[in-house]
């Protein structure tokens, strides 16, 4: 299917679309999305931010903005929070999020849920988030395959494979919706690879799923690997096909339409959800950082106040057919499910 061209990629489409009709309906949850720092203490050899990324000017949002987000987010009715960093474990770093979520739980009377992306933390830490007002959390695998991991990842003990993926383990077992996800056209990853990442997703039961395409950074390692990628067309059409083929293995988990996608395609994120996705994150980031936050080159609305973003992204849904489910938690019905048959 990841294969598929013409007629078959249209059935594939058309399949993916009707599951998503039935399964999760024709509703799109919004998560507003705060890139609280861009400080990282690791070095992932595609990331833009990577700690050896001199060319980045580092910045540390204040509780103050962070709060005026969950403020807008909160008074827009979009009811989900995302909050994403670079990685840091110290114990100031661990505290100013745990005080941010007591204070967003507070101020919002415990109406918004909060979904963090701040990678690998000790059990204790991720407890203690959850406990704190966290709901949900994001941590993709990046490349499911052991070998095209450690091809993306520095070889230490800071970039270990195993580390990954025991801490999504511990993730599920402290009690939080679960997510993942990959990206996709990366240097030296098969086809074969990326229908393993799907049956990944499927054997760890997961929650959520966000991922998109890899798209080239020229201050990174893998920078110098450009010309081995397929092109960023082919890219874009190998995560539709991705996301449409999870819609059918994996009916009810919540699917994001994600920036990368928009980034290779303007249309990208409303195409995504034609074919299965049913989550996207509006940037909420106070528009001064957002240049120091480019993952990759051509990040997109990096002079658009969160507003406007709401704006465009309404007609921008409606367009694609969908509704948007304002005040609405949207939590991933595989995970109420999942929880159920747990008890
Ligand atoms: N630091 C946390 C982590 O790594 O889990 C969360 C923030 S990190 C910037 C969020 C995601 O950005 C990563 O999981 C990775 O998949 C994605 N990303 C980083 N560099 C990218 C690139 N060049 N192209 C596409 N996605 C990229
Ligand atoms: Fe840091 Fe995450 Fe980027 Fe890796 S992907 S360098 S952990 S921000």
């Amino acid at each position: 299917m990841l294969s598929s061209k013409d007629e078959e990629r249209k059935m594939l489409f058309e399949k993916a679309a009707e599951v998503k009709k039935a399964e999760v309906g024709n509703k799109v949850y919004f998560r507003g999305l705060v890139e609280f720092s861009n400080i990282c203490a690791k070095n992932c050899l595609y990331c833009g931010i990577r700690s050896g990324n001199k060319n980045t000017e580092r910045y540390f949002m204040t509780g103050e903005e962070v709060l005026e987000a969950a403020k807008f987010a909160y008074e827009n009715s979009y009811a989900s929070l995302v909050i994403q960093s670079g990685e840091r474990s110290d114990k100031k770093f661990v505290d100013v999020i745990t005080d941010l979520l007591r204070q967003i739980t507070s101020e919002t009377q415990g109406q918004m849920h909060i979904t963090l992306s701040m990678g690998e933390q000790s059990e204790e830490t991720y407890r203690q988030w959850l406990e704190a007002g966290a709901h949900r959390y994001l941590l993709r695998i990046e490349a499911s395959n052991r070998e095209l991991y450690q091809k993306l990842h520095p070889n230490n003990k800071k970039h270990d494979y195993d580390a990954r993926l025991e801490a999504l383990k511990l993730l599920k077992k402290v009690g939080y919706q679960v997510g993942t996800g990959v990206m996709i056209g990366l240097p030296f990853q098969s086809t074969e690879n990326l229908a393993d990442d799907l049956l990944f997703f499927k054997a760890f039961d997961i929650d959520m799923v966000g991922m998109g395409p890899y798209i080239e950074h020229e201050d990174t390692p893998l920078f110098k690997y450009r010309d081995q990628l397929i092109s960023k067309k082919e890219r874009f059409d190998l995560s539709l096909k991705m996301v449409a083929i999870l819609r059918i293995m994996m009916k009810d988990i919540n699917i994001a339409a994600t920036t990368a996608m928009q980034t290779l395609d303007p249309q990208g994120r409303e195409k995504a959800l034609r074919v299965g996705a049913n989550v996207i994150m509006p940037n909420l980031t106070p528009v001064k950082y957002r240049e120091n936050y480019l993952l990759y080159e051509d990040k997109p609305c990096l002079d658009e106040e969160a507003s406007e973003c709401m704006n465009c992204l309404e007609a921008r849904i409606h367009i694609a057919g969908d509704k948007i489910g304002y005040g609405e938690w949207g939590d991933s019905l595989h995970f109420e499910r999942r929880k159920k048959s747990n008890i």
